[in-house]
């Protein structure tokens, strides 16, 4: 790895305005991201995890600009995705690409597999119309799906074999990030495998790095080199996978942690987490963890901890807890 990140994002505040009366006044936001920092490396894979509604998608989106940032900023390559000029920014999206949750949805039902696939690489100047045949193929064979799917439609296939061709545009345009937003995630258990074997297939053959995010911390322990955290649009713990999964120190990444299956009976006690996510347009005071936590204190419900380094941990294991020290 280098040592200048790929995917340098700063303070990113995803903030959506309320609006109330006929005269649709501002009367509040939706912090749905509210001030996290990321970096990725190149060909790192870094896992994204939290419960839905704690803002790892709207993070995702509006890396992609698919969702307006309120403040903040996204450097990929050095360039702030933010602020830059329409023409950089098309330029840097083809080595940006992200998969969907939902194949179905985001492949035009009226397309061709090759239609799809080859699309973006002929929009780019990438191939010329003759070699669409070619390029196709060969990017389904990246993607295990073979030339019998060149001329088929997108509901003639499978959920896993649509995500495949979903990952064949994905890195049809050779991107050297692709965010991957719950991609497995309405997949079977056995289909999910396959993919994020794919998935790190295409990894160590092209140099990819990955911002890949699901719910299921047992699902990103399989692919992510690190792993952060999210809870009520921050980030709440980061480090190496391995170190995190097995020396969780914020009480939120425990109680996910406790939640992954073990083969041959578990020493892990199961923390079942208390209540809801509390609204993204309301945080609560304090850490914003608080309301859920078992080991909450007075200084919890006033003083918002921040992310830092805990003394006995290796550089870049953070974790914003004010008790981390004593639970850890
Ligand atoms: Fe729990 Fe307090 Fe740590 Fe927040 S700061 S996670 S409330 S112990």
């Amino acid at each position: 790895m280098t040592s200048a990140p790929l995917l340098s994002v700063r303070d990113l505040r995803t903030w959506f305005p309320i609006r109330r009366g006929v005269l649709a006044r501002r009367v509040g936001y939706v912090k749905a991201v509210d001030g996290v920092s990321l970096d990725i490396m190149p060909g790192e894979t870094v896992g994204l995890v939290g419960e839905s509604g704690c803002g790892k998608t709207t993070l995702a989106r509006t890396v992609m600009r698919l969702d307006p940032a309120h403040d903040g900023s996204v450097c990929f390559q050095g360039k702030d995705l933010l602020t830059c000029s329409a023409t950089t920014t098309r330029a840097l999206r083809r080595e940006l690409q992200i998969i969907f949750q939902d194949p179905f949805s985001s492949l035009n039902p009226r397309m061709t597999v090759m239609e799809i696939i080859t699309e973006g690489m002929l929009e780019h100047g990438l191939i010329a119309g003759r070699d669409k045949r070619d390029a196709a193929q060969t990017l389904l064979d990246e993607v295990g799906l073979g030339s019998h799917a060149l001329h088929r439609y997108p509901h003639e296939f499978s959920g896993g074999q649509r995500q495949r061709i979903s990952i064949a545009r994905a890195v049809s345009l050779r991107p050297r990030l692709v965010v991957c937003d719950e991609a497995v995630s309405a997949l079977d258990v056995s289909v999910q495998a396959q993919i994020i074997n794919l998935l790190g297939d295409l990894r160590a053959q092209h140099g990819l790095a990955y911002l890949f995010i699901s719910h299921d911390l047992s699902v990103v322990r399989h692919i992510a080199d690190r792993v952060a955290v999210m809870y009520l649009g921050r980030l709440v713990e980061l480090g190496a996978t391995a170190d995190v999964i097995d020396r969780p120190r914020h009480p939120y990444t425990r109680a996910l942690v406790s939640a992954i299956p073990r083969v041959g009976g578990s020493t892990v006690e199961r923390t079942v987490l208390q209540g809801d996510v509390p609204s993204p347009a309301r945080p609560p005071a304090g850490c914003r963890f608080h309301t859920r936590c078992p080991h909450a204190t007075d200084r919890c419900r006033t003083e918002d901890p921040v992310l830092r380094t805990v003394k006995a941990d290796v550089p870049g294991r953070t974790v914003a807890c004010h008790l981390a020290e004593e639970l850890g």
